[in-house]
């Protein structure tokens, strides 16, 4: 059984706790009462301390305050809207794509983001851990699977599990021979910086496999001295981190958001990986953004920022068909159809500042 370490006392998981903070008007106790009875609500001390509790469109706050408008669910939108479930087989296993499968360890994460794709399988009663003989069974299935090159660490949150345990489970997957990478999905470096100590990246770091970590920020305040020293850590033991952030409305919606969080991440040598669209979790939609304007934004990054700071837009498609790059395209010729270009025949390219320019086939 995989069990939690039990050391975030303080977070804030009631409604009522949030107005008492003074991060909820009293006024909507009763509509985040009944959001709470459906999704799950952790705001670390780390995170409540980055809040302006005078601003009503705080960026931190839209991500981890919940709102009544949770309880508005859109047509489109899904429980599952990557589509893990059609492509688990077995309990904490998804084989999306043949070199690589997601490993859900725990169900927990030490806070809740509003706008989570796994918001109804993530938190307190939610599913359950994975129990000793399933996290047998995974581990089989991995080694029975010689394709599987990379193991993916998610779920919930996998440094939330205490350090013994995590390094147990490191060097578990570590002792497959085919498995050269162990990559983790966390928040925890941003949301609980202190988590990360000399305990919890010595049991990160293992013999025969190299771990990969993917940072989960999406505003450059969430990148705080703290944040930045739990990076440093990681990164000066020789585990090299990407990041990860979703494309929220009221949140890196503009350019300027968009551009000092990627220099944050830079900074703190984290590459820019994948900026996500959006996924159609059930009420969301007051932070989803279109297409059109992600395409737009990640233009105006590309004036602003050199190609070190620039992350992927992608998509996951719903249905558990993987993740696509959305654009924007610089690149198009007359035959976009498909088919060969004549000599006379040119692509049309756009630069960083959308002009446009003419480049000539190869003969
Ligand atoms: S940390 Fe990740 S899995 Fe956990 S609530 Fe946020 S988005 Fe969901």
């Amino acid at each position: 059984m995989n069990r939690i370490d039990p050391k975030l006392a303080a977070t804030l998981r009631q409604p009522a706790e949030l107005v008492d903070c003074g991060l909820a008007p009293a006024s909507d106790l009763v509509d985040l009462q009944r959001v709470a009875a459906r999704y799950a609500i952790a705001v670390t001390p780390d995170v409540a301390a980055l809040i302006d509790p005078e601003d009503p469109n705080d960026p931190i706050a839209r991500q981890f305050i919940p709102s009544a408008l949770e309880l508005a669910h859109e047509a489109g939108e899904l429980a599952d809207p990557i589509g893990d479930d059609v492509h688990s087989p077995v309990a904490g296993i998804v084989h999306r794509y043949p070199d690589r499968v997601l490993f859900k360890l725990v169900h927990v994460c030490a806070v809740y983001c509003r706008f989570c794709f796994r918001r109804e399988m993530v938190g307190p009663g939610k599913a359950t851990a994975l129990s000793d003989t399933a996290y047998r069974d995974a581990l089989t299935y991995i080694r029975q699977h010689p394709d599987i090159w990379e193991v993916i660490l998610t779920g919930g949150d996998p440094l939330m599990l205490s350090p013994r345990r995590l390094a147990e489970i490191m060097a578990d997957i570590a002792a497959i021979d085919h498995v050269k990478i162990i990559r983790l999905h966390t928040r925890v470096p941003v949301v609980a910086p202190a988590r990360v100590n000399g305990e919890m990246v010595a049991a990160l770091k293992v013999q025969d496999a190299t771990t990969w970590i993917a940072v989960h920020a999406n505003h450059p305040r969430e990148l705080t001295p703290q944040a930045r020293t739990a990076c440093a850590l990681l990164v000066d033991a020789g585990i090299p981190l990407v990041s990860q952030s979703v494309l929220l409305r009221g949140v890196n919606d503009d350019a300027s958001t968009l551009e000092a969080l990627m220099r944050a991440f830079v900074e703190c040598r984290i590459k820019p990986y994948y900026l996500h669209n959006g996924d159609l979790a059930p009420g969301t939609a007051h932070l989803r953004t279109t297409i059109a304007q992600g395409q737009e934004l990640m233009r105006d990054l590309r004036g602003r920022v050199s190609g070190l700071c620039q992350p992927d837009y992608v998509l996951d498609i719903p249905g558990g068909h993987g993740k696509a790059p959305i654009g924007p395209i610089y690149l198009s010729h007359p035959n976009s159809g498909g088919g060969e270009l004549s000599s006379e025949m040119r692509y049309r390219i756009v630069d960083y500042c959308g002009d446009v320019h003419l480049y000539p086939p190869k003969p």
